[in-house]
């Protein structure tokens, strides 16, 4: 079998900088905060030009981080997209706060701006205080995050970019990080830039949300990690982590190219057969994934089982949207229903994208999905 995503291949790359790198830490010992933390911080800033990056124990806890900045209650409403892993919404409504679901554009896969004021006007509607807008960077190309910020201007909004998959791109050569007040991201293995276990990163150029966040990340700590301030968490980044991620980072910038690269090879092997992913204008992508959508009237399973047993891989993200899980039903809905999102659950499938995949690999997997089609 092919693999979806190969983490082996980038391994033997840089192995023998991974293992000196670690043995580093084993010598000095400051597991917790140590000098590689530091390090990846002041490394990410520059790649983000954010004026703050504070590492974090997670994508999930980097929005959590990001929401206490902002201070974030019950009875308040952020807008999100439906279409998009669990954290999105779970890390609103874990604070006691409340998920508006909005439809996402069927091109992008990203939340769609015409679709906002019904969101917003759904979030008064179910007496909430909307205060905020996440869009989502899926499937790693930034959100239309202009005409985000216009809705979110005039609505006096602030916007969270939950770049856990675009994080790497860029939009109008503005690099994500630096597209919204606070972005976060995850470092999680499978991610565009991974780490070995689980991590995460958030970005402002905002003091007061760095400094809440800075505080947050251990246990809402004040001028000493004795005075506690506020309440907060355990959310730090592990210094063995920040030392593969220095690693990893000294490659991303090439790993992006080849993730394009593979991207354009999809593009002209399978753009008349599917509906392959396109960029919008001024955006680049990241390309965690690399989604196509099936004609709605064919077997997507079938497609699946056939690819697999010629050895290809396929995923679906994501065969259920947000609004429909149990625990998320009793959110509001932008018009009630979110008919893009749910037509995108039928169709969607993502093949197998990293940057190893050789030519020939790309090749099998597009002639294996002409012949399934
Ligand atoms: C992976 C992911 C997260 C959460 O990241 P973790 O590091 O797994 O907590 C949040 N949002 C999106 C869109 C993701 O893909």
């Amino acid at each position: 079998m092919l693999p979806f995503i190969d983490l082996k291949a980038q391994q033997k790359l840089l192995r023998d900088d991974i293992e000196a790198r670690l043995q580093a830490v084993l010598d000095h010992g400051a597991y917790i905060m140590g000098p590689e933390v530091k390090e990846l911080e002041a490394e990410l800033s520059k790649w983000a030009q954010a004026k703050h990056v504070i590492s974090c124990s997670s994508g999930t806890d980097a929005l959590i981080l990001a929401l206490l900045g902002k201070k974030l209650r019950p009875g308040q409403g952020v807008i999100c997209p439906s279409f998009t892993f669990a954290a999105t919404a779970e890390s609103l409504a874990v604070l006691g706060a409340s998920p508006v679901f909005a439809d996402v554009d069927p091109n992008s896969f990203n939340l769609d701006a015409r679709n906002l004021s019904a969101a917003l006007q759904a979030g008064i509607d179910s007496g909430l205080d909307v205060v905020g807008i996440m869009p989502v960077g899926l499937f790693g190309m930034p959100a239309d995050m202009t005409a985000i910020g216009d809705f979110a201007r005039k609505h006096g909004l602030w916007v969270i970019d939950d770049a856990a998959q675009s994080f790497g791109a860029r939009l109008h050569d503005t690099p994500v990080g630096n597209l919204a007040d606070v972005t976060c991201t995850s470092f999680f293995p499978a991610k565009p830039l991974g780490c070995y276990g689980d991590g995460g990163a958030l970005f402002t150029n905002d003091d007061e949300v760095a400094e809440i966040a800075i505080s947050c990340r251990v246990h809402g700590m004040g001028k000493t990690k004795y005075h506690n301030d506020r309440i907060g968490m355990t959310a730090r980044l592990d210094t063995m982590q920040a030392a593969v991620l220095l690693s990893k980072l000294s490659i991303f910038k090439d790993e992006l190219a080849a993730r394009q690269k593979v991207a354009d090879q999809y593009e002209s092997l399978l753009s008349q057969s599917v509906a392959t992913p396109r960029l919008n204008d001024g955006a680049s992508s990241a390309w965690a994934q690399y989604t196509i959508k099936l004609p709605q009237n064919c077997d997507r399973q079938k497609i699946q089982d056939h690819l697999s047993a010629k050895g290809v891989p396929t995923m679906i993200y994501y065969p259920i949207p947000m609004h429909k899980q149990a625990p998320y039903q009793r959110y509001p809905v932008a018009n009630g229903a979110l008919a893009i999102t749910d037509s995108l659950c039928d169709i969607v499938l993502a093949l197998p994208m990293h940057p190893y995949l050789a030519e020939e690999q790309v090749e099998h997997v597009a002639r294996t999905l002409k012949e399934a089609l």
